[in-house]
């Protein structure tokens, strides 16, 4: 790494200084980037095994997306949703074509907006058939992440997340993940939702057991609730499929959130609503300023369009498998890991017992080796890189991340 300079050292400290403390950026001004390479003020280089969090997947400066973009920035910006333009309606067709449940679509910037909407969804859903206010609960779960807003704060099942912001939202309640017993306790007739990601990805890259979506379908079916797919992390092609809820046979869900990589690195987020409750939100029942942009559907066209070609989907296998087979391989080597585990290219590593806790300190090494991973709580490494990586890219990157666990677990001479 070359040492940082002036003008490196002086954003850091106004970013220190300007910024709320609420985000502890590494020491680097990341300033371009092209595939699944970036590279800072100071010309040195990294291996994006992370995407943003799993934002970029197509990677950086992707040409299509580029001049959809430019396309759209040289005809018009904004409109307001109180007049129709060609982007968001194109893309809502899109979506719901390609989702195989959904029958509209609410556009929003967002993951914790598009989980806002789906919320406010559930309640007037149950709300529309005369269900009193204590009987409009939502079941969530733990070890869940489902944003930031005040409900989708609340919605998370994480108490770290929560404290010092009570007095939270009442009507949501969490169960014990992959728990099929307590969800058939928990879920009765006063629930109006079942909010689930189908792979976890804050909560340390852990997917539903197989069964477990089907389960709660019979549940919420059994007592007239919605089930509500959260694919902020794990849809849009992360896991192999379009969808994450493909890879399980019969589920048929109420709603779907989407954000993360539909915009491909353009904000953007949606709802996308099945036949059950599709009439719920009428005029007046919901809204957003900037929902729908067309700078950013026109983008997220293009994205929704590559993430449904062989080619893409053939690469997110291989590469899965390369760096799921890489990461097994350091771990014969040194022992750090004690479970490898997700889906297409959203793979955890969670750390043995002599290096829990120490996620933090491996991403910064592996930083400063030139390869950007990211954590899932303090014990597990989490990999999202761009769905567009190549055989290459992937082979530095891991090259780089087992330097980086190297140094940071010291020469085998010396290990315990
Ligand atoms: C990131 C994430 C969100 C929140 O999305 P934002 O765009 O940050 O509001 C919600 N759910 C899941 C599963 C996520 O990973």
């Amino acid at each position: 790494m070359k040492k940082p300079s002036a003008r490196t050292k002086s954003l850091i400290a106004k970013g220190r200084k300007y910024y709320t403390a609420a985000y502890k950026p590494r020491e680097m001004i990341l300033d371009r980037g092209k595939g699944a390479l970036a590279w800072d003020l100071d010309g040195n280089d990294y291996v994006d095994l992370g995407a943003g969090i799993a934002v970029s997947a197509l990677g950086h400066h992707r040409r299509e997306m580029l001049d959809a973009l430019m396309g759209q920035a040289k005809k018009l910006w904004h409109t307001s949703n109180i007049y129709f333009t060609a982007p968001p309606v194109l893309l809502a067709e899109e979506l719901v074509k390609s989702s195989k449940f959904a029958r509209r679509v609410f556009l929003t910037n967002s993951g914790g907006e598009a989980n806002e909407a789906a919320i406010k969804l559930a309640r007037k859903y149950a709300a529309d058939k005369g269900r009193p206010a204590q009987q409009r609960n939502i079941v969530t779960f733990t070890g869940s992440f489902h944003g930031r807003t005040l409900a989708t704060v609340t919605a998370t099942a994480q108490p770290k997340y929560q404290a010092g912001f009570e007095p939270l939202p009442p009507g949501f309640r969490y169960c014990p993940f992959n728990d099929f017993a307590a969800a058939s306790r928990m879920i009765d007739s006063t629930v109006c939702a079942v909010l689930i990601e189908p792979v976890q990805g804050e909560g340390g890259i852990t997917p539903a057991k197989p069964g477990f979506l089907k389960h709660l379908q019979e549940l919420c079916h059994k007592h007239d609730a919605l089930l509500m797919l959260d694919e902020v992390q794990c849809g849009m092609g992360r896991c192999g499929a379009l969808f994450a809820y493909f890879a399980e046979r019969g589920v048929k869900p109420d709603v779907v959130t989407l954000a993360k990589a539909l915009g491909g690195g353009i904000p953007i987020g949606a709802m996308l609503v099945g036949e059950k409750a599709e009439n719920v939100f009428q005029y007046g029942s919901h809204g957003s300023t900037f929902g729908g942009n067309p700078l950013a559907c026109a983008v997220a066209r293009v994205v929704l369009q590559k993430l449904q070609t062989k080619t893409l989907q053939k690469n997110i296998r291989e590469r899965g498998t390369q760096l799921a087979s890489a990461l097994a391989a350091i771990n014969n080597r040194h022992g750090v890991f004690s479970e490898i585990r997700g889906r297409g290219l959203m793979i955890g590593a969670e750390l043995s017992d002599p290096h829990k806790g120490k996620a933090s300190d491996i991403v910064e090494t592996a930083r400063s080796h030139g390869v950007l991973v990211l954590q899932a709580g303090p014990n597990v490494l989490r990999f999202l890189p761009p769905l567009t990586i190549t055989e290459k890219e992937m082979k530095e990157g891991v090259k780089r991340l087992e330097q980086a666990i190297q140094t940071h677990i010291g020469p085998p001479s010396l290990r315990a």
